[in-house]
């Protein structure tokens, strides 16, 4: 016989119902009043959880049995309550066993990127890739439950809520309490035998599993760019999965240098042909052989640069349009002594007339060295340093005579 029937009222059970009735009825009731589907009903909502943190607890049921209400506040005397809010109880009745309603969407988990190296003929011709991932995935012989199916119960010591409240005697009249997760099931608040653990997963409820992933590299994309698979990233029991992030990296091309849709590269010719007009060949990205000519007469200089029209980088979800290439051209010229005297009379005879200078007698000639840049850099650097010194010292001496 109970002295008060109040809590087992709220709950809607008979005060001889079991754990599991009481645990029943409360899941039943916390989704119909909850504050998020029923905002009017807040106070309903705080009364069945508080008449369930009670009754869920063997210990506090009994004291409730005994003496009602009135015994449960004596208890409590001087000690806070174990939960600071209804939604605590909510939160922990449902939590970690993948029933939380639009709290879950929320949770999504990290999403990883991988550096995918990529040559300038696959961004300009396109490719396809197989990468192959390791990643986590929910055990599919038991579903992410861990345990054969049917064969989970909920834990006996904590009623499934995955917490344990300890009662403190220590001060005698009061009882004080403490909360921790559940010693038997380690705050899941389930129960398995060792026998019905997933043969797969060993009861983990995730395995690790081989991912090919495939990347399809379209004509024109460009180094940094990132390839996105939706939700492909490490799977875990109530958690939306990130997602996997290729990102494109351009190796060094030995030939052309990107610029936007634009491809760069370096021609070579002899002087003879920057002269007298050349023929050069270029081999495109997707194995074209280009005849590059200059007309008879047309001169071209060290630097000169000319472009392509239509030669460059396809442009991307545009295949038809492609950017330019720029040719920056380089002239070499022969080595000395390639010509004996006479030889040099008659080239000299083939350029225009050159402007001789008049010589006077005043005149110093001089010879021109080899000249290093670098060298004659240090070598200044090093002068402006002492001369720097000299005038901060000046400085000093003129601050110490004023
Ligand atoms: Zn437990
Ligand atoms: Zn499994």
């Amino acid at each position: 016989m109970v002295k008060e029937t109040g809590y087992y009222d709220l709950l809607g059970v008979r005060p001889s119902a079991s754990s599991e009735e009481i645990r029943r009825a409360f899941r039943r009731l916390a989704l119909k009043y909850h504050p998020d589907k029923n905002p009017s009903a807040g106070e309903k909502f705080k009364q069945i959880s508080k008449a369930y943190e009670v009754l869920h607890d063997s210990r506090k049921r009994e004291i409730y049995d005994h003496g009602g209400e009135d015994a449960l506040s004596r208890n409590r005397t001087g000690c806070r309550n174990a939960f600071d809010s209804p939604l605590d109880i909510f939160n922990l009745f449902f939590g970690g066993r993948g029933g939380r309603g639009h709290h879950q969407a929320d949770r999504k988990g990290k999403s990883v990127a991988h550096h995918l190296p990529v040559s300038l003929d696959d961004l300009y011709n396109g490719a396809t890739r197989k990468l192959s991932l390791q990643k986590n995935a929910i055990c599919a012989k038991c579903k992410g439950s861990g345990a054969r199916q049917g064969s989970i119960t909920q834990c006996p010591k904590c009623q499934g809520c995955g917490v344990e409240i300890h009662f403190l005697t220590h001060i005698p009249g009061v009882m004080s309490q403490i909360q921790t997760a559940c010693s038997e099931c380690n705050g899941k608040g389930e129960y398995i035998r060792l026998r019905d653990l997933c043969q797969v997963c060993s009861g983990r409820k995730i395995i690790r599993e081989k991912k090919i992933l495939t990347v399809h590299i379209d004509k024109g994309m460009k180094s940094g760019q990132k390839i996105i698979f939706h939700e492909e990233g490490d799977q875990a029991p109530g958690l939306q999965p990130g997602d996997i992030i290729i990102v494109l990296e351009q190796k060094v091309h030995p030939v052309f240098q990107r610029k936007g849709h634009d491809l760069v590269m370096k021609m070579e010719i002899q002087l003879a042909d920057a002269l007298c007009g050349c023929r050069q060949s270029v081999k495109t990205l997707d194995k074209r052989a280009l005849l590059v000519t200059t007309q008879p007469g047309e001169v071209i200089k060290p630097g000169d640069v000319k472009c392509i029209p239509n030669e460059g980088m396809p442009i991307y979800r545009n295949q038809y349009e492609k950017g330019n290439l720029i040719v920056q051209f380089q002239v070499k010229f022969p080595e000395n002594g390639w010509l004996d005297a006479e030889q040099l009379t008659q080239l000299q005879g083939l350029f225009p007339s050159r402007e001789e200078p008049i010589i006077t007698e005043d005149m110093e000639e001089v010879s021109l060295a080899e000249y290093n840049p670098y060298e004659e850099q240090k070598h200044r650097g090093r002068q402006e340093v002492y001369e720097e010194d000299e005038a901060e010292h000046l400085q000093q001496v003129q601050c110490q005579t004023s």
